[in-house]
């Protein structure tokens, strides 16, 4: 997934990404089959705990990221505050 790739610098773990070579659409859609192919894929990959752990940290608002959704990380990070 280029969006990934692109910044390595800032995400090394990228590198290892499962959704590297995904759909990138189907990370940002609205629709719920796209959004659970998304998290299918999260949830076998190597990095998902380090990307879980930089869209917490970056308030990333939109999109799949780390196995999660938008709400999933607005909740948790609701429950840390
Ligand atoms: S956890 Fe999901 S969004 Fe994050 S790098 Fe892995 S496959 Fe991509």
């Amino acid at each position: 997934m280029d969006l990934f790739v692109l910044d390595l610098e800032e995400r090394p773990w990228a590198a290892y990404a499962a959704c590297r070579d995904a759909d990138p659409d189907m990370f940002f859609s609205a629709a719920e089959p796209g959004v659970a192919a998304a998290i299918r894929i999260c949830n076998g990959c190597p990095v998902q705990g380090e990307c879980l752990e930089w869209a917490l940290e970056t308030r990333v608002r939109y999109g799949v990221w780390g196995g999660t959704t938008e709400r999933d990380r607005r909740r948790m990070l609701r429950r840390s505050a």
